[in-house]
């Protein structure tokens, strides 16, 4: 079904930006993967082409372009091409926000010219060792002392967590309280006390540093406070739908491409003299996930017309994220299936789609959450 969301300016974007990915990104991907982290220079050349943090205002450097759209073909050709490591998404789409949505002006000025140019990297700090699901039950302390606050705790599983210069830190101002008691704070690099520990060792996204943060007694001036004390947990919940909708994103453009592999592997493998696609059960199930990637293709389409059009509701973006990273993680697995012994191999690209499917129905809020989020809409 063809798309009517990208028009010929879009086009252009995705055909630069995917001569980027296939230039600068896919030869080295490997390489990157057996390191577990993406090196810098990335970064800034992506800083450099105009592919980080499209809303920025012009005068800081950005092209104060507001239209998802560019974040979505960005999410898409890195999830085509399976280069997971890249994260590009959570710096620009869910960072950045933070700062423009809730961030004054001393504090736009400050970070965004870096995050234009790639110089300064983000990321986001939500979860701990002991809470995940239950964002209100975190204990990382910010108590604040004359004109900073002193922070004390530690986080894991943090997406670009090793490079990352710039972290939306979710912390606790009233640990007396749950969701009223949480406040986001910027920790910047090089602030004394904040360490990163390990580059944590995935079964998928490998290129990607993941990892745990620590806070002993880290000095944070109160001017590293985004928006109000105590309104953490409200920014978070208006800034989730669109991380929820880069999910369903990345999800559906890895399922095509996962499919696209298969397909051609399917037409040219022979079993019994024949080839493999042509026996009805390859066919059925490939049919099968022909139709639903193009269902979800629509629907995600959809939300992100909802969401350039400020629309997008908590719970269309959380139908949208667990439906199709399920859609994803059974397309992967069927898909696998249908390459035999060799997509147990990870020399075979769909092995590596497989196993950096399966955080997908994980982070950003797992999918049983998910279908809290969207019961609590319908009132039950
Ligand atoms: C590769 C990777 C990257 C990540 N990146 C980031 C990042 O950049 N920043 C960040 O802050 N976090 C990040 N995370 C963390 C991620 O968001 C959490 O792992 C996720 O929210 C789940 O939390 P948890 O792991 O503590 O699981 P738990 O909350 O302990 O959940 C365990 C199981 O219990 C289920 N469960 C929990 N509560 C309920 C409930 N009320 N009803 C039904 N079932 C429930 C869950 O669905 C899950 O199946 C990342 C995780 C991974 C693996």
């Amino acid at each position: 079904m063809k798309r009517t969301l990208y028009t010929n300016e879009y086009l252009m974007f995705r055909d630069a930006f995917r001569r980027f990915v296939e230039k600068e990104i896919a030869p080295h991907h490997a390489q990157w993967e057996h390191e577990g982290i993406v090196p810098r220079a990335i970064w800034r050349m992506a800083g450099e082409l105009g592919f980080l943090c499209f809303e920025a205002p012009e005068a800081l450097g950005g092209g104060d372009v507001h239209d998802y759209r560019y974040h979505a073909i960005v999410a898409e050709e890195i999830a085509d091409a399976g280069v997971t490591g890249i994260g590009f998404g959570l710096h620009s789409s869910i960072v950045l926000p933070y700062l423009l949505c809730f961030g004054n002006d001393e504090q736009q000025q400050r970070w965004i010219p870096r995050m234009v140019t790639g110089e300064m990297i983000g990321a986001i700090a939500m979860t701990e060792p002991a809470a995940g699901s239950d964002l209100a039950g975190i204990r990382t302390t910010a108590v604040r002392q004359g004109d900073h606050y002193l922070v004390n705790g530690q986080k894991t599983f943090i997406t670009n967590g090793i490079n990352s210069d710039l972290v939306v830190t979710v912390v606790k101002t009233d640990s007396t309280a749950r969701h009223k008691g949480i406040s986001l704070l910027m920790l910047e690099r090089g602030m004394e006390g904040f360490t990163r520990g390990r580059n944590l060792d995935k079964i998928g996204m490998k290129a990607q540093d993941t990892a745990e943060l620590f806070f002993d007694n880290v000095r944070v001036p109160v001017a590293n406070l985004i928006g109000e004390e105590g309104k953490g947990f409200y920014y978070l919940m208006q800034r989730l739908p669109q991380e929820r909708l880069d999910i369903a994103v990345v999800a559906v453009a890895a399922a095509a491409a996962a499919l696209e592999m298969t397909l051609r592997y399917c037409k040219e493998r022979t079993a019994f003299g024949q080839p493999i696609g042509s026996f009805q059960n390859s066919r059925f199930k490939l049919a099968e996930m022909h139709t639903e990637i193009q269902v979800a293709r629509v629907f995600v389409d959809r939300c992100i017309e909802a969401l350039n059009a400020s629309e997008l509701t908590a719970e269309e973006a959380a139908m949208a994220k667990w439906w199709t990273t399920d859609l994803q993680k059974r397309v992967m697995d069927e898909c696998l299936q249908l390459h035999g012994g060799y997509g147990y191999m990870l020399e075979y690209p769909i092995a590596r789609f497989y196993l950096d499917a399966r955080v997908q129905p994980i982070y950003g809020g797992t999918n049983e959450i998910m279908k809290e989020v969207i019961g609590r809409a319908m009132g039950v």
